[in-house]
């Protein structure tokens, strides 16, 4: 037993950061390594060349700054992480090493509303296809990070919204997975990892405090706060889209009228356009029209930027965030959507709350939420496994 204090276990603590600190960037140099974990240059380089020969870490030469540096990974063949994300009409899936390299990724379509058990089927299916493409012995997975579009009850685990997926009435979907899989299965709401995704790999990086808001058939978002998402007890933190806007405006589907979510979403938006543009037009669609200059469409984007810019108004007052990312279909509309969002910002938000915003749009497209499946299974994970060698102890081969 190490003594609490003692310096053996000082070094043990630092070796734990240094993992940790590189486990969830990806990449760092030794510099970064530094900031990050708040040891000393000397300190991290004896620990680097420690990892290093142990065979946790690679080391390889960059540049920061224009100066000579060196990137410090975990290894490549350390371990691998699992994401898996059911959207409404589809199911993604990817398996990444802990050097956060994608090594194989699909996505198929898969009406997910209808059966939880047939979603579940389809995911170990596709886990076990992209696991053989790979190579890698499955006794290599370090954990699954799990996306489903509705709130996960964090005490329970079970889907807090029956009314967004009927068909998932009762479902624990870690708990399912994991019986599956007999790896350690990770879950959260779609919102919150396209939030963690951006974060880790995309318009987010290096920004502690971010909202991701995701457009789709539903408004939501994806809160960061001082680097953490923050979930609240029932994991319904980041319901945007029910900010009331118009108390005497459209019944929403919660039950409460003019919500932004009415003035937003598909299902809202698209009749809008029927009956000059057709009925069998979609979000899709209309970007791509908007983009190409059609009037109406581009007046409905504009419009619907500016409902969204008076949530994020309202975001702003309250959490101060320095980054909101949209993401979603509506941010390939990119300038036609983004101005209105940052103008309704300019007028409604406390000009020190909104005074360090950016609004960029999602750099991963609709990747984000398996990506951030797999920063989740990647932050999960804890390093002793690694640093003992005895990741499979945790994590036993499923057959
Ligand atoms: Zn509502």
């Amino acid at each position: 037993m190490e003594t609490p204090g003692s310096q053996s276990s000082l070094h043990r603590a630092n070796l734990e950061r240094v993992v940790r600190a590189v486990r969830l960037a990806g990449s760092l140099t030794q510099a970064e390594i530094a900031r990050t974990t708040g040891l000393s240059a000397a300190t991290v380089s004896n620990i680097v060349r420690e990892l290093k020969d142990g065979g946790t870490v690679e080391v390889t030469p960059t540049s920061a700054g224009g100066r000579r540096a060196r990137s410090v990974s975990l290894s490549g063949d350390a371990g691998i992480v699992i994401g898996v994300d059911f959207g409404h009409t589809h199911l993604r899936v990817a398996v990444g090493n802990l050097a956060h390299q994608v090594l194989a990724e699909e996505s198929e379509p898969l009406d997910v509303d209808a059966s939880a058990a047939q979603g579940f089927d389809r995911a170990e299916e596709l886990v076990s296809r992209l696991i053989a493409a790979t190579g890698v012995d499955r006794s290599k997975i370090a954990g699954v990070g799990l996306g489903v579009p509705g709130p996960i009850d964090v005490e329970s685990g079970t889907l807090g919204s029956t009314a967004i997926l009927p068909g998932w009435t009762g479902a624990r979907p870690a708990e399912e997975l994991r019986g599956r899989l007999g790896v350690p299965v990770h879950v959260d709401n779609d919102a919150n990892l396209g939030a963690l995704g951006e974060m880790v790999w995309g318009s987010g990086r290096g920004v502690k405090d971010l909202a991701y808001i995701k457009v789709a058939s539903g408004v939501g978002a994806g809160l960061v706060i001082d680097g953490k998402i923050y979930r609240g007890p029932g994991g319904t933190a980041g319901e945007i889209g029910h900010i009331t806007l118009d108390e005497s405006g459209p019944v929403c589907r919660c039950g409460n009228r003019g919500c932004l979510e009415t003035f937003a979403a598909a299902r809202y938006v698209l009749p809008l356009l029927q009956s000059s543009h057709g009925t069998d037009l979609t979000m899709d669609g209309v970007v791509r029209l908007a983009r190409d200059g059609d009037p109406g469409c581009r007046r409905v984007i504009a419009d619907v930027g500016r409902h969204i810019g008076s949530g994020v108004a309202n975001l702003c007052n309250l959490l101060n965030p320095s980054r909101v990312v949209l993401g979603g279909d509506l941010a390939e509309a990119g300038e036609l959507v983004l101005g209105p969002i940052r103008e309704s910002v300019g007028r409604y938000a406390i000009p020190s709350a909104a005074r360090q915003l950016s609004v960029l749009p999602g750099a991963l497209g609709g990747r984000a939420e398996v990506l951030g499946a797999l920063a989740l299974a990647l932050s999960e994970m804890g390093d002793s496994t690694l640093l003992d060698g005895s990741l499979s102890a945790v994590a036993p081969a499923f057959t």
